[in-house]
């Protein structure tokens, strides 16, 4: 058994800037299992991922604020506190804060991440356009 009092002690917040559009911030709660990444990740308004694939899937668990998420065939939905999320693996999507709201989500990563291309500003205003 392991018990992390709220995040992983001695690991600093990371700015996440290559693989997001915006400044997130990911707080880390779980790092030494093998195949199981744990964070808690805080997006300002209008941040958000670059599209992306999760090798064996991602659990999203939303904490606070209001955001996005949505997949590559266009089926996205307003995210908000309670809402779990279950992105299947391989699946391609991308995940925010909403235009005028920041979001705050635990993300359980599982496998590796395969990091695409930015989601544009104008498929990010679409998104939010039609689902918030
Ligand atoms: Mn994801």
């Amino acid at each position: 058994m392991r018990i992390n009092h709220g995040r992983v002690a001695g690991e600093p917040s990371e700015a996440r800037g290559p693989t997001f559009t915006g400044t997130v911030w990911a707080e880390p709660l779980l790092r030494d299992v093998p195949g199981v990444v744990v964070n808690t990740v805080f997006f300002p308004p209008g941040a958000r991922t670059h599209w992306h694939r999760h090798q064996t899937g991602q659990l999203l668990l939303v904490t606070h604020g209001r955001g996005l998420a949505v997949n590559e065939s266009g089926d996205g939905d307003i995210i908000l506190p309670g809402d779990v999320v279950w992105f299947e693996p391989g699946e391609r999507h991308w995940h925010g804060g909403a235009p005028d709201s920041y979001l705050t989500h635990i993300a359980v990563s599982l496998g590796e991440t395969e990091w695409e291309q930015a989601v544009s500003e104008d498929d990010y205003r679409a998104a939010a356009e039609r689902i918030a």
